[in-house]
């Protein structure tokens, strides 16, 4: 008998996690509370952690979109542009694509076609955990149908919480959500445009920041740009009351040139958009029992880091390895798989704070100083295209002399 578990979320993180549990033999059933799968998304970019745990996952059909062409522009308050350094010109040379791109590969991967000879992974849509109960040698687990209300109550050798930020699995094995959510006093709008800014080369990305708040377009290959809007605020609660584009209109009406009123504009056009707070998640362990945490629900980073579907992957990778490694004892399969992950998970939740202020800088000073570091790495970046494109050119150039000579 393969041994059973119960994965909360067909995230990212979820579907790892299945991918992993199943390469370790074991039999994972997942349970999603939305109707159906969702599709679309936000921009992503995945290190080459993620690369190498998108290949540990065998997810062979992962959809990647790096503008081929195209610059990033930072935009002054007036829009006037100038060339600056984006997601994609960090050190690795990230990878672009959306959240559904890669839950799209995962799919296929935990759901392989008809006819292919593998069996898929058991999926139940609009169910969700209401009580978990566990004695040591096995997880009691009451669920719900959230369409009809109706229970059940079903037992497994482990339960895997990849339910988000807001995680019910750690609000149910765990506790209380204030006591592991840090709030960043700040707020995001993500979604799809339409099409990209005036004026602007299709694939082009777009930065307007200044201090408090920032509105980001990130060109891909393939598809219309997404945005990203962000701000501080200490007053979280109030700003999901009222209507949302107002309130945007209202937070980045300094930045009142065209290409953030595109982005504005298309705001109410949308039903792809996620407008949340932030915050980052942080416990000390992330298991007890036989129940885990993977994903946001266990170590969210948050956008800032941008780095959220990279320890996401590799937490389900590394699931899969740990218990292969140990296939009679889950608890130190469970210890094997935090020591691997923490210390990743710790530098990038330290991380996160540093990016946060290139996302958006929290006050006028960390402005300035985020605008000289940009300025100085674009003009390093040239300095070094241009030794560059110079080296390539010489031994051409002594070619030509010397061919030019010989008789
Ligand atoms: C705007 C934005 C930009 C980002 N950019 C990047 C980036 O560039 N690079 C990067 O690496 N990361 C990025 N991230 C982070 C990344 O998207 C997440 O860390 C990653 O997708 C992992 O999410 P998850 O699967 O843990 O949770 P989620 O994506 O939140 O999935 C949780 C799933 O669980 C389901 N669920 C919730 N509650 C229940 C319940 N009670 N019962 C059953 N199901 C439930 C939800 O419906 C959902 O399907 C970004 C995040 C945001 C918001």
């Amino acid at each position: 008998m393969r041994k059973r578990a119960l994965v909360v979320g067909l995230g990212i993180a979820g579907m790892s996690a299945a991918s992993g549990l199943r390469r370790a033999g074991w039999a994972p059933v997942i349970i999603e509370r939305a109707a159906e799968r969702r599709t679309g998304g936000y921009f992503i970019n995945l290190t080459p952690e993620g690369m190498r745990a998108v290949d540990d996952l065998g997810l062979d059909t992962l959809h990647t979109r790096n503008p081929e062409r195209g610059t990033t522009w930072s935009l002054n308050r007036r829009g006037h542009r100038r060339p600056a350094l984006g997601w994609l010109d960090l050190p690795g040379r990230p990878t672009a694509m959306v959240r559904g791109d890669v839950e799209a590969a995962l799919w296929q991967r935990i759901r392989p076609d008809v006819g292919s000879g593998e069996s898929g992974v058991e999926v139940r849509f609009s169910t969700a955990p209401v009580e978990i109960v566990g004695d040591g040698t096995v997880v009691e687990v009451e669920l719900e149908d959230v369409s009809t209300g109706r229970r059940s109550r079903e037992s497994f050798d482990l339960v895997v919480g990849a339910d988000g930020l807001r995680s019910t699995v750690r609000s149910l094995a765990f506790g209380p959500h204030e006591r592991f959510m840090t709030p960043w006093n700040a707020t995001i709008c993500a979604f799809p445009l339409p099409g990209q800014a005036p004026s602007f080369g299709a694939q082009d990305s777009l930065i307007s920041a200044r201090s408090g708040g920032a509105v980001w377009v990130f060109g891909l290959a393939d598809r219309a740009p997404t945005a990203l809007l962000a701000y501080c605020t200490k007053e979280v609660g109030a700003q999901f009351t009222g209507d949302r584009t107002e309130r945007l209109r209202d937070v980045s009406a300094d930045m009142d040139h065209p290409a953030v009123r595109h982005v504005l504009d298309a705001l109410p056009t949308t039903t792809d958009c996620l407008f949340d707070s932030v915050h980052q998640v942080k416990m000390d362990r992330w298991s007890t029992g036989r129940v885990l945490l993977a994903g946001d629900a266990a170590w969210c980073l948050n956008l800032f880091s941008g780095m959220g579907t990279t320890a996401a992957l590799r937490g389900g990778a590394e699931l899969g390895r740990a218990l292969a490694e140990h296939p009679d004892d889950l608890p130190a399969a469970l210890a094997a798989w935090e020591a691997r992950l923490r210390p990743f998970i710790t530098k990038h939740q330290r991380m996160a704070r540093l990016k946060h202020q290139w996302f958006v800088p929290t006050n006028r000073a960390l402005t300035g100083v985020r605008t000289l570091v940009l300025h100085l790495a674009v003009n390093a970046r040239r300095a070094v295209t241009e030794a560059r494109l110079l080296r390539a050119a010489a031994p051409a150039a002594s070619g030509v002399r010397r061919g030019a000579a010989s008789p």
